[in-house]
């Protein structure tokens, strides 16, 4: 059973019915509503539709749950399954599905879904956010839900008794909660090397020799800063494994917990590792637009020009032309490497590794 006849509600309705459940939707308006969801489901007026079913999705918000104390008496003994989401992190006090419960005590409350949008639904199993969070205080109803979440092509993930709900809504609203620091990070590395190499390159020329060096910000100093904080970025990623293996030596075990700040840069390793591609692969952008540039095509037309007033036929530097070449050659070859690391710690292609073919290729 689904109560609504919202997106979600509609979505949700389309999926179950796709994976072979039979589907009794109430809404206020059934007749309104019925044109919205596919045959096989029956759209009737509430409490018709609770009659129907065990197992009832509470597809509508928070703030309407009220509305639904009417049908109290023959939602009794059902299992209903609050998938609802909110606006801000801890809006309320007790979480939504606890306060579903409160409603109707006579009821089995499961939290589940509101992790997964009604697109998702929609999309099916080609979507790769799969997972499906569940909590409630009852063993059985529990399990009903993750069965019905299974068989609709999704994994459930038991989160435990009723007070796990509220961490399970706040999900949603996260914004890249394990990427801040990283983040922030790679900020401040930016930020110094762009001034250090903004000091080298413009202000220094400037004040030795009173050039104008300005139009080197955008693409040259971007450019050299760049690579400066993929490289740190990327010995961030491995120096606290060192750190660690040090300490796990130095105190001869490997049971003693490491120091909090240890362990906060072990679990942001693959977030900076990310970061560092990315620094990267822009590096490679910003280096093969380097010769698009109108000032580097005024150098060249002014070195010709030189070289004709001077009547030199040639100034072919056989050792620069060697150096130049094996040295975008291994930048390519570390770009494709890094792509390699970058591509394995994505989740899904990692899950498909062993530990020793993943250590291996780190
Ligand atoms: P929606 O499109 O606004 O639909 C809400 C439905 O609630 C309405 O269609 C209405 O159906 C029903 N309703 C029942 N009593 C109501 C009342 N007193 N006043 C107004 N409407 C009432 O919302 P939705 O996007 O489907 O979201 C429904 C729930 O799913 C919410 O709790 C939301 O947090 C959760 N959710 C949504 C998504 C998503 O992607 N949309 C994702 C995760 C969770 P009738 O008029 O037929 O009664």
């Amino acid at each position: 059973g689904v109560l609504g006849s919202g997106d979600f509600a509609r979505s949700l309705a389309v999926r179950l019915v796709c994976s072979g459940f039979r589907v009794v939707v109430g809404s206020r308006n059934p007749k309104r509503k019925a044109s919205l969801f596919p045959a096989a489901a029956e759209v009737t007026f509430q409490a018709e539709a609770v009659k129907k079913a065990d197992v009832i999705f509470v597809a509508i918000f928070r703030e309407h749950y009220s509305t639904l104390c009417d049908l109290a008496d023959v939602l009794v003994g059902k299992i209903l399954v609050d998938v609802s989401n909110n606006t801000e992190v801890n809006h309320h006090k007790e979480s939504n599905a606890e306060y579903l419960a409160s409603l109707f005590p006579a009821c089995t409350v499961v939290k589940g879904f509101n992790v997964i949008s009604a697109w998702t639904l929609q999309s099916g199993a080609r979507d790769g956010n799969k997972q499906v969070l569940i909590c409630s205080n009852n063993q059985e109803a529990k399990r009903t839900v993750a069965e019905i979440a299974q068989v609709m092509g999704f994994t459930p993930v038991d989160m435990g008794c009723m007070s796990s709900a509220c961490e399970i809504e706040n999900i949603p609203l996260r914004l890249l909660p394990a990427w801040k620091i990283p983040i922030f990070l790679a900020l401040g590395l930016f930020l110094c090397f762009f001034t250090y190499n903004l000091i080298r390159q413009v202000i220094h020329p400037y004040i030795r020799e009173q050039k104008n060096k300005l139009y080197k910000i955008p693409i040259e100093v971007v450019n050299t800063t760049l690579p400066c904080v993929s490289y740190v970025m990327l010995s961030l990623v491995y120096l606290p494994g060192v750190l660690a293996a040090c300490s796990q030596l130095y105190y001869g075990t490997k049971y003693r917990r490491f120091p909090d700040w240890l362990d906060q840069w072990l679990q942001h390793r693959k977030q900076i590792g990310l970061l560092s591609f990315f620094c990267a692969a822009l590096h490679a952008v910003y280096s093969l637009c380097l010769p698009m540039r109108r000032s580097h095509r005024y150098l060249l037309i002014e070195t010709a020009v030189k070289q004709a007033v001077e009547k030199k036929m040639t100034i072919w530097v056989e050792e620069e032309v060697w150096r130049m070449e094996i040295y975008i050659s291994v930048g390519i070859i570390a770009l494709g490497l890094l792509s390699l690391l970058a591509i394995t710690s994505l989740p899904s292609i990692a899950n498909s590794l062993n530990w020793r073919e993943f250590s291996f290729i780190q």
